[in-house]
């Protein structure tokens, strides 16, 4: 459904991935852990072509597509196929959270406006924003504009949601409720790669966990196995260094 195989990307001659294989079944609960610099956020970030591939092949759905010679049209096609949870939220400041949300309807997907309005209002009343709908981002709280981001993300219906540290830029008091949005996103098997920080919750949400290290994955497996059981040494440091 998800498949990733081979997949490098370099920053002035660095290798950041450093051939990334894997799989992800449908509805099924990814999350990354690793230490920061380690390829996290750009592995989400080439899978959404923000960032572009060196090579690899990346398929969504039915959309296959090989990064050393992707056309525009491809990379757009696959790019549609996810949405994007940010860890600094990334709303536009000059529009109302209900207008943050209609914005993608509209300009990726083409929604005659009020059917995206709709829709936006829909979301809206998921996240708990409802009476928010006409607040600017300025207004809300760290944790209220990450509920507008995941449900921007929502609105799309992307089969899979990528979401990358979307707690680690808040203020403590607002990690529950952002935590508490993903876990109903979860309910609905909707497909979920997640970096974060939060151990507790990749343990409770993960079907399964990746280490990444150096730009590879060196270990994964069930939460379980790989919070209570690692195997790989630099694991197991990095989850001692966290306790
Ligand atoms: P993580 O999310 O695991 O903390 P990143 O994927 O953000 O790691 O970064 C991995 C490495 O790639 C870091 O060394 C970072 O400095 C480098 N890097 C990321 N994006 C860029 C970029 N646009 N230009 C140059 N180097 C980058
Ligand atoms: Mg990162």
């Amino acid at each position: 459904m998800i498949s990733i195989r081979g997949l490098t990307k370099s920053f002035n001659g660095t290798a950041v991935l450093d051939g990334i294989d894997l799989d992800i079944a449908p509805g099924e609960r990814v999350v990354i852990i690793g230490p920061s610099g380690t390829g996290k956020s750009t592995l989400l970030r080439c899978l959404n072509f923000l960032d572009h591939p060196d090579a690899g092949r990346i398929t969504i759905g039915e959309v296959t597509l090989d990064a050393a010679r992707a056309t525009r049209a491809e990379i757009l096609a696959l790019r549609r196929r996810s949405a994007f949870v940010f860890q600094n939220y990334a709303l536009f400041a000059n529009k109302t959270a209900k207008e943050n949300i209609m914005e993608a309807l509209v300009t990726v997907q083409g929604r005659p406006k009020a059917e995206a309005e709709a829709r936006a209002l829909e979301v809206l009343a998921e996240t708990g924003l409802a009476d928010k709908a006409d607040s600017y981002p300025a207004s809300l709280s760290g944790g209220q504009q990450q509920r507008v981001g995941i449900g921007r993300a929502m609105a799309i219906g992307a089969e899979l949601m990528l979401f990358d540290e979307p707690t680690s830029a808040l203020d403590p008091e607002w990690v529950g409720e952002v935590l508490d949005l993903m876990r109903r996103v979860a309910a609905r098997h909707q497909t979920m790669l997640i970096v974060t920080h939060e151990m507790q919750f990749a343990r409770e949400i993960a079907d399964r966990v990746i280490f990444m290290h150096g730009g590879k994955i060196v270990e994964e497996g069930a939460p379980e196995q790989i919070f209570g059981a690692p195997k790989d040494e630099r694991l197991q440091r990095f989850l001692k260094r966290l306790t």
